[in-house]
């Protein structure tokens, strides 16, 4: 199978979110609640987290002379040779050939290096799981991708702001769309070469970092950068990450132990 990518077009996007819905329908994660910040109107949450894979992200910018919303998506970028597999000590994390970057939670150690390694800040931990915590990100549905299937969030998409197909088709829809539409896009695919390219490429009616897009990276890979950094980290480092996973797990009990008590008490007084 000849790797593939999904192309994000914020022309077509019109701020539905039905594509976080699929998301988290397909992939069971849980909600998150709602809660008002500054600066972004209606958007929610405020950054991706260890339950919202990809994320619509409300911008009101000027386009041609008049105020409008532009969506910009948020979600692992699936790099062609991803910097968050490159320092994971466990080897946790993998790209598969049809282009879906990977984790296998049974090898996560817990360090998160990878979080420090992604150029997109993608990967969470999830903090909430006491017990079994690991690093949650998209996966561009490698259980359906591998079988065929196209990703939950391209399938709920109404508008076509998202599509689905071999990586060099992809590139080539993304160029003739600024070739029939000049005046409609930024003259750019992001992600075609953004640090040595990616599987979700994106096309903009505004600048990119207007949307939130990050612009000063690389054309090739970060491995060159990050692998020797990784390779001089004394196994020290990862001592200490997983004793404040440890910690973190006892500070978790000890709370839920507190309020139990607490419960029992009112009980007792009822
Ligand atoms: S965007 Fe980050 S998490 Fe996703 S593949 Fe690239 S380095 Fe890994
Ligand atoms: S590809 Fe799958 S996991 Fe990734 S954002 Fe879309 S629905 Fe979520
Ligand atoms: S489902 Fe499509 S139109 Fe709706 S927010 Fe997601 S990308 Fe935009």
């Amino acid at each position: 199978m000849a790797m593939k990518a999904i192309l994000v077009d914020n022309n077509r996007c019109i701020g539905c979110r039905g594509c976080m819905v699929a998301c988290k329908s397909w992939n069971n994660r849980k909600t998150s609640s709602t809660r008002f910040f500054s600066g972004a109107g209606y958007q929610n949450p405020q950054n991706l987290n260890e339950d919202t894979w990809t994320l619509i992200t409300y911008n009101e910018l000027s386009v041609g002379g008049r105020f409008n919303w532009v969506f910009g998506n948020m979600r692992c970028m699936h790099c062609d040779e991803p910097g968050c597999a490159s320092c994971c000590p466990g080897k946790a994390i993998e790209k598969l050939p049809e282009g879906p970057v990977v984790y296998d939670k049974n090898r996560c150690l817990g360090c998160r290096y990878c979080l420090l390694a992604c150029p997109f800040l993608v990967p969470k931990f999830e903090w909430s799981d006491g017990l079994t915590p690991q690093i949650t990100k998209c996966t561009m549905c490698a259980d359906r991708v591998t079988n065929g299937g196209i990703p939950a969030c391209v399938k709920a998409c109404p508008t076509q702001a998202l599509t689905f197909g071999d990586r060099d088709d992809m590139i080539a829809e993304a160029e003739e769309r600024i070739r029939r539409h000049p005046s409609r896009y930024v003259h750019q695919v992001y992600g075609k070469d953004e640090v040595g390219g990616t599987c979700v490429l994106h096309l903009s009616q505004v600048p990119f970092e207007q949307v939130g897009y990050k612009t000063n990276l690389p054309q090739k890979a970060l491995l060159e950068y990050t692998e020797p950094a990784m390779h001089a980290v004394p196994p020290l480092i990862v001592g200490l990450a997983l004793g404040l996973s440890a910690t973190y797990k006892v500070i978790q009990r000890r709370i839920k132990l507190a309020d139990e008590n607490e419960q029992r008490k009112e009980e007792i007084h009822d």
